[in-house]
């Protein structure tokens, strides 16, 4: 038995499991995936309550709370970085006992510790509620902070904001395609869903520019989901199983266009979300009228999550790619040396016969076979 396991911290009752995304489409945009966090938030919020979150500052990720959900964007999207947890559990078991509601968001082993922390100092916790990101590690800051130099050195600014997931990107059409850096440059935000490619878009300070990488030629992508540059705590992470220790778990519907093809919702982003205790259970049932979807049965769920299932395998490459990145070598080299580039196949399965396709094929069949839809929304 693991140290955490015998801290008795999983919940294991049944699971309340649900797909699908927030029905405001501008959320939706603003969001990683669906915009779950948002609707459960919202639900969550009628009077005297703290939300905590991470934000991010330039590259820095930090732990903070908010007492208005008007200022709930600041922690909008996933920020693929560690947070500084600064004050936050006191603050937290402050608010606690001053009676106040609390949200707790963030990583399933922020969410462990804050409860181990709250058990510890005796608090009572019956008005607080745990919300944790499906959660397949984070990267060493020290890639990000290599990016940073290189633009530096060909822009002069530092990055104002850094957004992983940026689902406004256009390939075609007004957006212009660069193909000396393999990147779009575009100068306005466009509305577009693009949720399942993962565009990385980075704004510098006092700079229109924004540089926008695909999600397919970003060596971001590459380095960290080969594990080279995982957290040493993550490859033995022991959240990564079915039991729970927040009472809500959110995360992407993988594998939509497999099992669920009716909550793909065009590519603007679509939620997994668990209800892991009967406190858990309770709001997200109240927060169904804002969400869009249906239940999911979890083991089809669970089989396009790993992070569910097991921590991430181990690279044995890892402790060479940290040698280059902590050395003098450059961003540019690091990324020679390291980021894969990817294959014909992979490119003619991501935008030549991708998911979008698939679905289209799946919508038109309905449409010929006059199945209608079927989304089993309450
Ligand atoms: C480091 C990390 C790894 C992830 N890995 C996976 C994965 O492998 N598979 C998967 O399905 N989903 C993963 N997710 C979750 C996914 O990216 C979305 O965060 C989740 O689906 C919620 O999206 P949303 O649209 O509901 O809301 P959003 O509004 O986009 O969600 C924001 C939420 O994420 C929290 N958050 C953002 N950045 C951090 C951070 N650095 N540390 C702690 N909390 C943070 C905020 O506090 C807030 O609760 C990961 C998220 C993070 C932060
Ligand atoms: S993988 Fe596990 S240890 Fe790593 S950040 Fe996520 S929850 Fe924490």
């Amino acid at each position: 038995m693991s140290e955490v396991e015998g801290l008795n911290l999983f919940h294991t009752e049944k699971k309340y499991v649900f797909g699908g995304y927030h029905r405001d489409p501008l959320l939706r945009y603003e969001s990683t995936s669906g915009g779950a966090f948002t609707a459960i938030a919202e639900t969550f919020c009628d009077e005297n309550y703290i939300i905590f979150g991470a934000e991010a500052k330039g590259l820095t990720v930090f732990h903070s709370f908010i007492s208005n959900k008007g200022e709930l964007q600041r922690f909008r999207k996933s920020k693929y970085s560690q947070s500084r947890m600064g004050s936050c559990y006191r603050d937290c078991k402050t608010f606690l006992e001053a009676g106040k509601k609390v949200l707790f968001s963030g990583t399933p082993c922020q969410v462990a510790g804050l409860r181990q922390f709250l058990r510890l100092s005796h608090t009572d916790t019956a008005a607080l509620l745990t919300v944790e990101v499906v959660c397949e590690g984070v990267p060493s800051p020290l890639y990000m902070e290599k990016y940073q130099d290189a633009l530096f050195q060909k822009y002069h600014q530092k990055i104002e904001q850094l957004d992983y997931r940026y689902t406004g990107a256009r390939f075609f059409g007004r957006g212009k395609w660069d193909f000396e850096a393999l990147k779009v440059i575009t100068s306005k935000i466009h509305h577009e869903g693009k949720w399942d490619f993962q565009s990385m878009r980075t704004k510098l300070i006092s700079q229109p520019k924004q540089i926008i990488l695909d999600r397919w030629f970003n060596p971001f992508w590459s380095i960290w989901l080969n594990h080279l540059m995982s957290r040493p705590s993550c490859y033995e992470c022991p959240f990564a199983r079915q039991e729970r220790t927040a009472d809500i778990t959110l995360g992407d519907l993988w594998g939509v266009h497999l099992y669920c093809p009716e909550l793909y919702g065009n590519n603007f982003g679509s939620s997994l979300i668990l209800a892991n205790s009967p406190k858990g259970i309770s709001l997200l049932k109240k927060a169904r009228s804002r969400l869009y979807g249906h239940p999911l049965d979890f083991t089809e769920a669970l089989r396009y999550q790993s992070p569910l299932r097991k921590p991430i395998d181990r690279n044995p490459d890892r402790a060479h790619f940290m040698q280059d990145l902590r050395s003098g070598m450059s961003y540019a080299a690091i990324n020679r040396k390291w980021a894969k580039k990817p294959g014909f196949r992979l490119l003619w399965q991501k935008y030549i016969w991708g998911n979008q396709q698939k679905i289209n094929v799946w919508y038109l069949k309905n449409r010929l076979f006059r199945k209608g839809d079927r989304v089993k929304n309450a």
